[in-house]
């Protein structure tokens, strides 16, 4: 469910075809909560995004709406992939935008996976 002011979810959003199969991606990893693949735009060596299976339009709907196990049963997922891609030795960066201020141009929450070079500082400028 959206958070009250918040519009509700777009089942057209390019995140959602992606999840039905309606349009390619490159799979990176699914099981039952999680969906991940390639960034179509990476801005790093490894640029995953990681997304629940459920309709969630935000990290603030997610949060607020998704169940204990399904909130569990992702991040475990994120975590999983990031080993899998042997990331975790060197190390990599989580990112979630939310919003407006923060830029979210697809309205179906994901968790962007950044690794594969040093990063750099947190927020340029
Ligand atoms: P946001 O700004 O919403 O946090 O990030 C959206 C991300 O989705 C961007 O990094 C963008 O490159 C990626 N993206 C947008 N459309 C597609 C698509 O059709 N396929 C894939 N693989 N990534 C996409």
């Amino acid at each position: 469910m959206p958070v009250s002011g918040l519009p509700p979810y777009d089942t057209q959003n390019i995140f959602a075809r992606i999840l039905r199969g309606e349009i390619p991606a490159g799979k990176v990893y699914e099981d039952d909560f999680a969906f991940a693949f390639n960034d179509i735009n990476p801005q790093a060596p490894a640029h995953v995004l990681v997304i629940p299976k459920g309709s969630y339009c935000s990290f603030a709907d997610f949060s607020a709406s998704a169940s204990d196990a399904e909130i569990a049963g992702f991040i475990r997922a994120v975590g999983k992939i990031a080993k899998d891609l042997g990331l975790e030795a060197p190390g990599y960066r989580l990112l979630a935008n939310m919003g407006e201020h923060a830029g979210q141009e697809v309205p179906h929450f994901h968790v962007h996976l950044f690794g594969g070079r040093p990063l750099g500082r947190m927020i340029p400028g």
